[in-house]
């Protein structure tokens, strides 16, 4: 595959065609792409649309600010509130509604609110601001992880005493356990997540085949990426032979990046998370280690948050689920759309509602 061309017109008919071949012998199949950046390349080829009737992707849990529970939400909206602070943050997390309002909210109101490209540059943000406390408001899954980890390392180094991260870090393997232990959606393959299959290496979905029979093809995100991923799918699930199939061998590896690892677990360790739409999942998120603890703003800033609620319309947990599409919420274009998002999923640029809306899905 050395010089294969990921977006080679040729090629894609090709394999389109295999893959039509393929599940000429199969009933109806239900693919789950784990991955937010999926969802979008997906929709942006018009995938959906070119497979055999079918062949069903049901987007999953893969948007770190999507699955972002309420709870940490409401809590760093508190911390922008606090005086003499600066948060800075990813852009996507600027709209994002908590129980009554958003950092945009808070912004409007002239709190000093940061948008940041990297870890790294609220640390800047923190040194040229000496006076003021910096807090990084860390999320994401095990790919941004370890630049907030070298960030922290960094800050240690130069013996910073403003700088903070606030950690709602997730890891993404207890995320696809707790949707197929829930049920409620029948998978028969899913479309592995390719950014975090390159720290975490391939070798961590083991227990997809092993534990639930499903196979899972770790995928990269251009057309052929996808539709290698889609066949290895199709192939594993008409032989019925689950396994761990690598379609993104030119950046993933078997044991992952053991050097993205070791930063990581140098200063986050595992602990228990709240995920939006699937509630408290065991050992899966990440916290700042004792070892870090000056660096970490759960522990030096203990705030109030008043009683955490949610739109009880938004169906953004379902969404989350693959239980429901996001054509089937009730808000979804007329009231939530990305200009008055009433949902992370429609903020996110990795949110399933917001490539339903930018794409014009239909039914
Ligand atoms: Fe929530 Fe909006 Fe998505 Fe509906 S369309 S589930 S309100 S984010």
């Amino acid at each position: 595959m050395k010089n294969l061309k990921y977006n080679d017109t040729q090629l894609s008919k090709e394999l389109l065609s295999e893959i039509k071949e393929i599940s000429l012998s199969l009933g109806d199949v239900t693919i789950m792409e784990f991955c937010g950046t999926h969802t979008h390349s997906i929709f942006r080829y018009g995938i959906r649309d070119i497979l055999p009737k079918n062949i069903t992707m049901l987007s999953g849990p893969g948007c770190p600010v999507c699955v972002t529970d309420n709870r940490d939400i409401d809590y760093f909206l508190a911390l922008a509130e606090m005086p003499n602070t600066i948060i800075a943050t990813f852009g996507d997390m600027i709209k994002v509604p908590g129980s009554s309002k958003s950092l945009q909210d808070i912004k409007a109101e002239g709190k000093d609110i940061r948008i940041v490209y990297s870890c790294m540059s609220a640390l800047e943000i923190a040194e040229q601001n000496p006076k003021k406390n910096v807090i990084f408001l860390g999320v994401g899954f095990e790919t941004t992880a370890p630049t907030v980890a070298g960030a922290i390392i960094e800050a240690k180094k130069r013996g910073m005493d403003n700088f903070f991260v606030y950690s709602m870090h997730k890891l993404t393997p207890p995320a696809m356990k707790s949707i197929l232990e829930l049920g409620e959606v029948k998978l028969n393959g899913i479309l592995g997540p390719g950014h975090v299959s390159t720290v975490i290496g391939s070798d961590a979905w083991i227990f997809l085949p092993e534990g639930y029979k499903i196979p899972i093809a770790i995928a990269g995100f251009e057309i052929i990426d996808i539709l290698l991923g889609i066949k290895a799918l199709l192939r594993m699930i008409k032989d019925n032979t689950p396994a761990v199939v690598n379609t993104y061998i030119r950046t993933v590896k078997p044991k992952g990046n053991k050097l993205a690892q070791d930063v990581m677990y140098e200063v986050f360790e595992v602990t228990d998370s709240y995920w939006r739409g699937l509630g408290r999942l065991p050992e899966s998120g990440l916290k700042i280690r004792d070892k870090y603890e000056d660096f970490d703003a759960k522990k030096k800033f203990l705030v109030n948050t008043s009683e955490i609620s949610e739109n009880r319309f938004c169906k953004c947990g379902e969404v989350i689920r693959g239980v429901i599409s996001p054509l089937e919420c009730p808000l979804f274009k007329d009231v939530c759309n990305p200009s008055n998002p009433i949902g992370p999923c429609m903020v996110s640029s990795e949110g399933t509602c917001n490539a339903y809306y930018l794409y014009g899905a239909r039914l």
